[in-house]
């Protein structure tokens, strides 16, 4: 039988909805809105195109954006002084800053210099640390998509066998401490796995984040499988355009798969609408209001 589809634009108009009404009460219980720094540095073309989705999906929630484009050839001083700003206002809730930096820019320092408890992206050390141990912080907003996505399919995840590809900060290893978390048994595999094909077999839950075009075969999987596909790869196609495909196959990975998601409208959508969550999160433990979420 061939796999459910993910809808993860449906799954994350939802949780954006469920924001939208939780910045209503937060309003009502404090006469102010969560608000949602934004830095962009330099003109790199996707990631204005983030930048501008973030602002949109932000008044949208009903959140005050602050947007702050710098120029390409900004050092890192001016960068933290940035950052300090926006660590003292009061009306900031989340800041962001979109990667990568240029070369010239020491992104890790400037990680390190957002508040740990504006740090809605969820990269500050102090938050990787919480998320390790258990503690409420900041989860990194695509492996928090993927696992509000693996909820919704399984009632619990309690000892499944999940496999990880990929092990960067931003992806993989909160990924695999959230399937931990979960009390799933997780194997995490990387460039140097011997016979990843094998490892795949054996779960009943498969996250793909590499950035290698259809890297996982349908004949790895295992049938019944929940695969999420992280990847986004831009390829050519035979008509000369270019297309997104993700880190699976996905036409024979459907056939064997329990469910699937798709590239693109799978894990993609459901990162912005976890930032937006994660800032409302955010002014919801500052000003002491129950969010619901
Ligand atoms: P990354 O930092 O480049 O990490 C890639 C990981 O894949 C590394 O751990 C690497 O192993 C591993 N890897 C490379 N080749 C492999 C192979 N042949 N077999 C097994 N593992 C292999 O990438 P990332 O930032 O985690 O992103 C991964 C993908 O997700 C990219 O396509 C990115 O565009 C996409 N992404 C999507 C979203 C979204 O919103 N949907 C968000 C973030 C990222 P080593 O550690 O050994 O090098």
């Amino acid at each position: 039988m061939a796999a459910t589809i993910i809808d993860g634009k449906a799954r994350a108009a939802a949780l954006r909805q469920d924001v939208a009404a939780g910045v209503l009460r937060f309003r009502e219980a404090t006469g102010r809105v969560p608000g949602l720094a934004v830095v962009l540095v330099g003109e790199d073309p996707a990631s204005s195109v983030y930048v501008r989705s973030k602002a949109r999906a932000t008044g949208e929630a009903g959140m005050l954006g602050f947007e702050h484009r710098l120029p390409a050839d900004t050092d890192t001083a001016t960068l933290l002084a940035l950052v300090e700003r926006l660590n003292a206002d009061p009306r900031v809730d989340g800041i962001l800053v979109q990667l990568p930096l240029p070369p010239q820019c020491d992104a890790q320092a400037v990680i390190e210099a957002i508040d740990p408890d504006k740090d809605v992206d969820g990269f500050h050390p102090v938050n990787a640390g919480r998320l390790a141990t258990g503690l409420p912080g900041f989860v990194p907003c695509t492996p928090y998509g993927c696992l509000l996505l693996l909820r919704d399919l399984h009632p619990t995840l309690s000892g499944m066998e999940a496999v990880v590809i990929g092990r960067s900060n931003i992806v993989g290893k909160p990924m695999a401490a959230l399937l931990t978390a979960e009390s799933c048994t997780v194997t995490v595999a990387h460039s140097r796995t011997r016979d990843l094909a094998g490892h795949v077999r054996r779960a009943d839950i498969v996250v793909a984040a590499v950035g290698i075009p259809g890297l996982v075969r349908g004949d790895w999987v295992k049938p019944g499988a929940s695969v999420i596909d992280v990847g986004i790869n831009r390829i050519a196609k035979e008509d000369g355009g270019t297309g997104l495909v993700g880190d699976v196959a996905f036409d024979e990975t459907r056939q064997v798969a329990g469910a699937i998601t798709p590239v693109p409208g799978g894990v993609g959508p459901m990162t912005i609408a976890c930032l937006l969550r994660n800032t409302l999160v955010s002014a919801g433990r500052r000003d002491g209001v129950e969010t619901g979420l």
